[in-house]
C-alpha cells in the first residue's frame, strides 16, 4: 500500500472511532484484551471490542500475537511441569543433608 490511501484510511478509522457510538479506542481495545481473552469482559464490551477487530487492522494483528504469546507460555509452562519429578529423590534428600552437616 502507497503511502496515500494509508493515511486516508487511517483518517476515516480516527473519524469512525470519534463519532461512531460506543466505538472503542485502540488504547481501550488494549485495555479490554486481557478480560476478553479469559472471558470476563463484560457482554457489552465484548461486543465493542469484536467489533474494533473488525474494523482494526492494526488490533487485530495485535490480538493474533498477544494470542500466540500466550499459548507459547502455557505451553512453556506445560513442559516446565512436565519436566518436574513427582517427588524428591531420596538419594537426593540424603546428599543435600550430608552436605548441611558440620564438618569436623
Ligand atoms: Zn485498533
Amino acid at each position: 500500500m502507497t503511502g496515500q490511501p494509508r493515511r486516508i484510511v487511517r483518517f476515516l478509522k480516527a473519524t469512525m472511532m470519534r463519532y461512531v457510538p460506543g466505538m472503542i479506542t485502540c488504547a481501550e481495545f488494549d485495555d479490554f484484551i486481557v478480560s476478553y481473552l479469559d472471558g470476563t469482559l463484560p457482554q457489552k464490551e465484548r461486543r465493542l471490542f469484536e467489533f474494533h477487530i473488525r474494523y482494526c487492522r492494526e488490533c487485530r494483528e495485535y490480538l493474533s500475537a498477544y494470542r500466540r504469546t500466550v499459548e507459547l507460555e502455557k505451553a512453556a509452562f506445560r513442559q516446565v511441569e512436565a519436566e518436574l519429578p513427582e517427588s524428591v529423590p531420596e538419594d537426593l534428600i540424603q546428599a543435600i543433608l550430608k552436605a548441611r552437616e558440620p564438618r569436623p
